[in-house]
């Protein structure tokens, strides 16, 4: 299996006693590339300090995430601005807006995800968006910024309209084990048939939304990288793909979006 977690969180503490073990036991399980997701500027560096050590393996975005929203000022920029010029890191994010728990005032993540956009389209980096209870600011500011954008919406849980709005302005779309879900995330099994090759992309956004369905049940709550070939096999399934057929394109639409080499061979 050729599988790539683009958005899993292995700087969280919660892998902090047994990190090597969970990339392992990504590997033993064909997840062969992981990109590491910063959600702060400390987490952004380092998911960078992990992707250096593991290179060809372990890829890092940098950005802040809308809930650190109001920790990111104008002071910051600099700072931000040398974390996306790093080589490892492949994507400028996550970055958006989030009114569910608006955990940064609005105004403060409207800010941000602006100056955000900004860096991301200086240094050339595709965008790793959030959004959540936001869509038509979200849409607002993208559009703002521009006609010609490259990145993924990240775990990718609305409906039809939003989906059709992502895909209208270009974006790669970022499914997790959300549709694993049978209490919400049953919508998804229908609309990632909706998703043209080339633009779906999988994600755990481990150690967050263990698949519910996992047979057996992990006695942890914790999700891990290992569990993506789960999730590949219910999108897969979803689409009317043969699994092989499935993750050929997602590779592909990887690789290419995030610019990522091929694996390094395994011993
Ligand atoms: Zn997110």
């Amino acid at each position: 299996m050729d599988l790539i977690d683009i958005g899993a969180n292995l700087a969280h503490d919660s892998f902090d006693a047994d990190r090597d073990v969970v990339i392992a036991r990504a590997q033993a399980a064909g997840v062969g590339q992981l990109i590491v997701t910063g959600a702060t500027l400390a987490a952004s560096q380092a998911a960078i300090a992990l992707a250096r050590a593991r290179p060809g393996v372990l890829y890092a975005t940098a950005g802040v995430h809308p809930h650190h929203a109001a920790e990111l000022g104008p002071g910051e920029l600099p700072r931000l601005r040398a974390l996306l010029a790093d080589p490892a890191v492949v994507a400028a994010g996550e970055c958006g807006l989030d009114y569910f728990r608006n955990f940064s005032p609005a105004a403060a993540q409207r800010q941000a995800f602006a100056l955000q956009l900004q860096l991301a389209s200086e240094c050339g980096r595709p965008l790793f968006l959030h959004q959540r209870d936001a869509h038509a600011d979200f849409m607002a500011a993208l559009r703002e910024h521009g006609a010609r954008l490259r990145g993924v919406a990240h775990c990718f849980t609305g409906e039809a309209a939003e989906l059709e709005d992502y895909l209208e302005l270009g974006l790669h779309i970022g499914i997790t084990g959300w549709i694993c879900d049978e209490r919400r995330g049953r919508h998804l099994l229908g609309l990632v048939a909706r998703i043209p090759a080339g633009r779906l992309l999988l994600e755990t956004d481990a150690p967050y939304l263990l698949p519910r369905d996992l047979v057996p049940r992990p006695a942890s709550r914790r999700n891990e990288p290992c569990y993506l070939p789960h999730i590949a096999a219910t999108v897969a399934r979803a689409r009317g793909e043969s699994i092989e057929a499935c993750l050929a394109h997602v590779a592909t639409a990887t690789r290419a979006l995030f610019g990522l080499a091929l694996p390094p061979a395994s011993p």
